[in-house]
């Protein structure tokens, strides 16, 4: 997703990253010198040599890809339908940019292995999703310059989003649909691309399946552990003196990584992504990289994704930060991403600004502890490992918040996000604003009310499943107050003195204009009744998660 690739680094023996010590880009030939040709293989000896070395997915679900073979043989034989296979190199991740690496460096690495599985499954079409515009050129002149690739490949650009790369919202996209995932499960080893049994894996994976493909299980099990061979990549990103993407054997501590890539943690680690989980600086030192070395120190390996974080930067502000993103990335199809997202990112932000204190931190984790399991595809429970670990690591920097209101360190944004180019923000004219809070009603997820019942907003984009009721609250502004901006908003100054407000007994709200709005808007009548009226009439208020 990041548009620079950063550097290269290996550490033990290059096989991703072989080559890439002396060539920008491996052309066809270089592929030749350095790889050797592809050798043809059957479905079934491409499950076998799958299974023997427990090859998984390194998108993020480690699923065995032995199985997902399976799967598709299944599906393809009952179904009577040519299979398809699908690289999936969407790599929505911010921190991420391993496969982007591959694809604009080392082709031929990637579509080799979606040869070799295309061949074994009889596919007549290759499909690459990409999000990145010059990874997607550099296919498609590496499928142009190989006549059987050519024949065989189509290079399609998805949207650069957060949730593109689940497989669902994948298979969505290249079908002509909105790139979200389905609602329900749908898998693409059954209906993908086209509705046909489709093969789909990450990019890094299909040149994990070429390597095996030319060295055997042998010779692939001659480096990383016994019970996860191999070598796995990672982009080391953050407070880090050399941002790269480092390949490494299995099994090797992450301390060396972070060494070689001269990282200054602090508090702690982010491994795995926005998805994964924060470790204590000490334990990520010495935690080995393997899936069941991360999950024994209580973190994952997702799509291989390391951010150290430095003593420079306030915590809680970066995870409020990456929080508010992953709310405003949620496809807002399932309620847990519609009213547990947006809350925990504003419970966070409140604790980073001082504004919450303990009851932030309650709303933060149980709202986060209500959201895990209850989404339609894995978004929420990446949200809850996120948010809960940040808890549980940074308590120095939580006390520092609770008990002073700061840390006392600026917010220097080392997460890496995406920039908001383009998109639209609320924001508010302080001096037409009068207080009462229909916008709250209308968008509670973006807009709350203060104790005097000005609008506070959630410091992140429209998202686009909120866009309409936005639009609705601008619409409804009884004061023509409410804006939809493009870009950053302004610093917000202070609203204005409070409106008198004369609440009489029942639901009627007598709302008097203060002497600072402006005169020609005229005083309003507002009962609770027409607030809740007009609410309801674009949507129903959504009940707070307990
Ligand atoms: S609806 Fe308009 S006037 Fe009322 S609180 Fe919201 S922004 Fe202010």
């Amino acid at each position: 997703m990041s548009s620079g690739v950063p550097q290269v680094m290996c550490i033990g023996q290059a096989r991703m990253t072989a080559g890439l010590d002396r060539m920008d880009r491996i052309d066809l030939a270089s592929h030749y010198q350095v790889f050797g040709s592809l050798p043809r293989l059957t479905a079934s000896q491409l499950v076998d040599m799958a299974e023997q070395v427990d090859l998984r997915g390194r998108g993020g679900a480690a699923f065995p890809f032995g199985r997902k073979m399976k799967a598709v043989l299944e599906s393809r034989r009952k179904r009577k339908r040519k299979a398809v296979v699908l690289v999936n190199a969407a790599e929505g991740e911010p921190g991420s940019a391993k496969d982007q690496m591959l694809l604009l460096r080392s082709p031929y690495l990637v579509l080799g292995g979606a040869l070799i599985a295309a061949r074994a499954l009889q596919a007549e079409e290759i499909v690459v999703g990409v999000s990145n515009p010059d990874a997607a050129g550099s296919v498609v002149s590496a499928a142009l310059a190989e006549p059987d690739l050519g024949r065989l490949v189509r290079v399609v650009q998805v949207p650069d989003r957060f949730v593109t790369g689940e497989a669902g919202a994948l298979a969505n996209a290249l079908n002509g649909k909105p790139p979200l995932p389905p609602g329900r499960k749908i898998l693409a080893s059954d209906f993908g691309v086209g509705g046909q049994p489709t093969l789909l894996s990450n990019a890094e994976t299909y040149a994990q399946i070429a390597v095996l493909a030319m060295l055997g299980p042998e010779g692939f099990a001659s480096t990383g552990t016994a019970d996860e061979p191999g070598t796995y990549l990672l982009t080391v990103g953050g407070s880090v003196e050399r941002p790269a993407v480092v390949e490494v054997p299995a099994g090797l501590p992450l301390g060396e990584v972070l060494d070689l890539c001269l990282a200054a943690p602090w508090e702690g680690v982010l491994v795995g992504g926005y998805h994964g989980m924060w470790l204590p600086t000490e334990t990520a030192y010495t935690v080995p990289v393997s899936r069941a070395g991360l999950a024994s120190a209580g973190g994952v390996l997702g799509a291989g994704v390391v951010l150290p974080l430095g003593e420079g930067t306030c915590p809680l502000g970066e995870v409020a930060r990456v929080a508010r993103y992953l709310a405003s990335e949620s496809s807002g199809q399932c309620g847990p991403c519609k009213q547990g997202l947006p809350g925990i990112a504003r419970a966070l932000a409140e604790l980073a600004d001082g504004s919450g204190g303990v009851d932030a931190l309650d709303t933060a984790r149980h709202t986060a502890a209500a959201v895990r399991g209850r989404g339609a595809c894995a978004h929420p429970d990446g949200v809850f490992r996120l948010v809960l670990s940040a808890v549980d690591v940074f308590t120095d920097d939580l006390t520092a918040h609770l008990s002073r209101g700061t840390c006392g360190r600026p917010v220097q944004g080392i997460l890496p996000l995406p920039a908001e180019e383009g998109q639209t923000r609320l924001s508010v004219d302080w001096t037409r604003c009068r207080g009462h809070g229909l916008c709250a009603h209308l968008v509670p997820e973006l807009v709350q009310v203060d104790r005097e019942g000005y609008p506070v907003f959630l410091d992140m984009p429209v998202p686009g499943w909120l866009a309409h009721e936005a639009q609705q609250a601008v619409q409804m502004c009884p004061s023509l107050a409410l804006r939809l901006i493009t870009g950053a908003p302004a610093p917000a100054p202070r609203p204005p003195a409070k409106a008198k407000l004369a609440v009489k007994k029942g639901s009627n709200l007598k709302l008097v204009a203060s002497k600072r709005s402006e005169s020609d808007l005229s005083d309003l009548d507002v009962n609770e009744e027409w607030i809740a009226d007009l609410s309801d009439i674009g949507r129903q208020i959504p009940r707070p998660l307990t």
